[in-house]
């Protein structure tokens, strides 16, 4: 395989669309070998075909605010892939939101989805919706809106979507209202509903409990435990705010959080009422995290700041893309940090990756890591197809086992001959052989 080709052709055709053009690359350079021990991979275009969406549906979303403004967003839906199942993956309502996010998060949730052993294709999809300072009115105007365009293209056994950032238990409730309404069908045609009407427990919570999971068996592989250890986490959206609770409650001590404005240093450690409080400041709908260091003045603000330069065994980046870059990645090794793993969607950039894998530090990435999320909307589909609810404890049992397969299979695919355990690698060959192989089943589409 000429990967150097390969990226020619894809930024031709998609110039400046660098998120995209950035995971693509990562995920070639992992499964070079095994494409080149497979002709037939060739032979049939896999990789041309795998690196480009299936179709992506872009649309304007016009609504109208509290002052009888007329707004206009652009929405979007890319289906990347659904030889394994049908597309699923996640919503993202952020100003930042642009194809070239959309196409790298559409991307890897393919290997993502399939990493988790159910029967998921890869898909994501969004706006650039800011929802900061907006009305809940304004916030379901904008989600009918979005959902009067999308709802045609969607259905359970086509495409599922799910929540990211910006799209919580509230938006997912608005887009589902409009949905049932313009369907006239009550379906799993969303994941992350709420508990009294087709959601699974522990949805909410699923990406950082897996995250915490992951970490814990990637430890494990070391002889260490998370009792004692001081871990470093970024963002304090849904996913900080589950991985917070599952360190705690597994002895480990978190220290961080973070913003786009700065981080919270807690020497106390943020467990408890601290961890309710994050759910408050989400639902503030401000970009600020230093409130949290009014309401508990043990801790520190540090302005502008990201909280990797803190002493820390474990990290978890757990907010957006390209968060933890180089000089950061230096910071963290230097400061003894043993482990990273990534609760958020390629955080790492692939400088800060190569210093990981330099030093020999733990490195998991975000589609591996953060699979517990996906793979609870899984658990979610297949209680709605079944017509029940499993209780809190089976499901986490479940999030728990898929977490430790995913390990095992990493693992499997990404030991090194000196014993190091390159993640990255495990994940990208494991979750693309099994839908290559499908791809090959099911002849030239
Ligand atoms: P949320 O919107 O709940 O939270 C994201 C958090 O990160 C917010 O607190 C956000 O603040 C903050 N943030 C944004 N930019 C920065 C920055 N530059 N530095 C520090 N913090 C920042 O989203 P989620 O928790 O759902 O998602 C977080 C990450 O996890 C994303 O990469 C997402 O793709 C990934 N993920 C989420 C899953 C899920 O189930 N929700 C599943 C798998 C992966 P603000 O809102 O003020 O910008």
């Amino acid at each position: 395989m000429d990967i150097e080709k390969i990226m020619l052709g894809l930024e031709k055709k998609h110039p400046g669309e660098t998120e995209y053009l950035q995971a693509v690359r990562e995920v070639l350079e992992s499964i070079e070998e095994v494409v080149n021990e497979n002709p037939q991979f060739e032979a049939a275009g896999i990789v041309e075909r795998i690196i480009e969406p299936d179709r992506i549906f872009t649309f304007k979303v016009p609504w109208v605010d509290d002052n009888s403004k007329v707004q206009v967003n652009i929405g979007y839906r890319v289906q990347f892939n659904n030889a394994i199942g049908p597309y699923k993956g996640g919503l993202r309502f952020h100003p930042s939101v642009n194809l070239s996010i959309l196409k790298f998060l559409g991307f890897e949730q393919i290997f993502k989805n399939s990493l988790t052993t159910l029967p998921m294709g890869g898909g994501k999809g969004g706006s650039d919706f800011d929802a900061k300072g907006k009305s809940d009115g304004e916030i379901m105007r904008f989600c009918q809106s979005y959902m009067l365009e999308l709802w045609r293209n969607i259905g359970p056994d086509t495409d599922v979507p799910a929540g990211d950032i910006g799209v919580g238990a509230k938006e997912i409730g608005f887009l589902y209202g409009a949905y049932k309404k313009l369907a006239r069908e009550h379906t799993g045609v969303l994941t992350g509903k709420g508990v009294n009407w087709g959601g699974s427990l522990i949805r909410p919570e699923a990406t950082g409990f897996g995250t915490v999971y992951f970490a814990k068996e990637m430890l494990a592989a070391k002889g260490e435990s998370l009792e004692g250890k001081l871990v470093a986490i970024s963002g304090f959206g849904n996913v900080a705010w589950g991985a917070a609770q599952k360190v705690t409650e597994l002895g480990g001590k978190v220290i961080t959080l973070s913003g786009p404005d700065g981080y919270i240093y807690d020497p106390e450690g943020i467990s408890g009422e601290k961890i309710d409080y994050m759910l408050e400041l989400r639902a503030s709908n401000e970009d600020i995290v230093k409130p949290y260091s009014y309401e508990f003045p043990e801790a520190q603000f540090h302005q502008g700041k990201r909280p990797w330069e803190v002493k820390c065994d474990l990290a978890l980046p757990c907010a957006t893309q390209n968060e933890l870059n180089k000089e950061d990645a230096m910071n963290l090794v230097k400061n003894g940090c043993r482990c990273v793993a990534e609760g958020a969607n390629m955080p790492s950039t692939p400088e800060a990756v190569e210093v990981f894998h330099e030093n020999k530090i733990l490195f998991g990435p975000g589609k591996a890591v953060n699979a517990g999320g996906v793979a609870t909307s899984g658990l979610e589909m297949s209680q709605n197809s079944m017509k029940l609810n499993w209780p809190s404890e089976e499901v986490d049992d479940r999030l728990h086992q898929i977490m430790i397969k995913i390990h095992d299979t990493c693992v499997k695919h990404g030991k090194e001959e000196d014993g190091y355990i390159d993640y990255v690698k495990g994940a990208n060959v494991a979750g693309f052989l099994k839908v290559a192989n499908a791809m090959l089943d099911q002849g030239i589409w």
